[in-house]
């Protein structure tokens, strides 16, 4: 089973509610193969929500609110979720604070990039889970079909 973030599979759980969907990874949770979390909204964080982004070892909403409880609920509560299907593997959106498994948006909301890793992907990853992003996901598979 592989784990996904829920906004990939066509869910409006995004911080603007609106979705990310990848009709390729959508499909994936049609078949079965796959189950969706949202470690933000399993944290308690209504949607729609201000953005929040990374911040040292907080977590921070654009107005300041420091959002890192939350957050971490989310991950260990999304983590029981990988632990229950016994999940090897996990496509994540990229770049999200907690999904984000290739770094994340710095803190500053200018979209710059960072090193650190979502609060759930890092988890993930620590846990020895295989966490690539939607943009690996579809190139693999784009590769596959050449
Ligand atoms: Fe998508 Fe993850 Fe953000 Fe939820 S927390 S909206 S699943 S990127």
């Amino acid at each position: 089973m592989i784990l996904i973030s829920a906004c990939l599979a066509g869910i409006p759980c995004k911080y603007n509610g609106e979705s990310n969907e990848v009709p390729e990874i959508k499909k994936l949770l049609e078949e079965g193969k796959a189950c969706a979390v949202c470690p933000e909204v399993m944290g308690g964080l209504s949607t729609p929500r201000i953005p929040s982004e990374r911040c040292g070892d907080k977590v921070l909403m654009q107005d300041g609110t420091d959002v890192t409880e939350q957050f971490q609920r989310g991950a260990e509560e999304a983590m029981k979720v990988c632990r229950y299907y016994k999940c090897t593997k996990a496509v994540l959106k990229a770049r999200s604070p907690s999904c984000g498994c290739q770094g994340t948006y710095d803190g500053t909301f200018t979209h710059t990039l960072g090193e650190q890793n979502g609060i759930f992907a890092q988890m993930l990853m620590d846990a020895g889970i295989e966490c690539i992003s939607e943009e690996e996901y579809r190139k693999e598979n784009e590769d596959e079909c050449l």
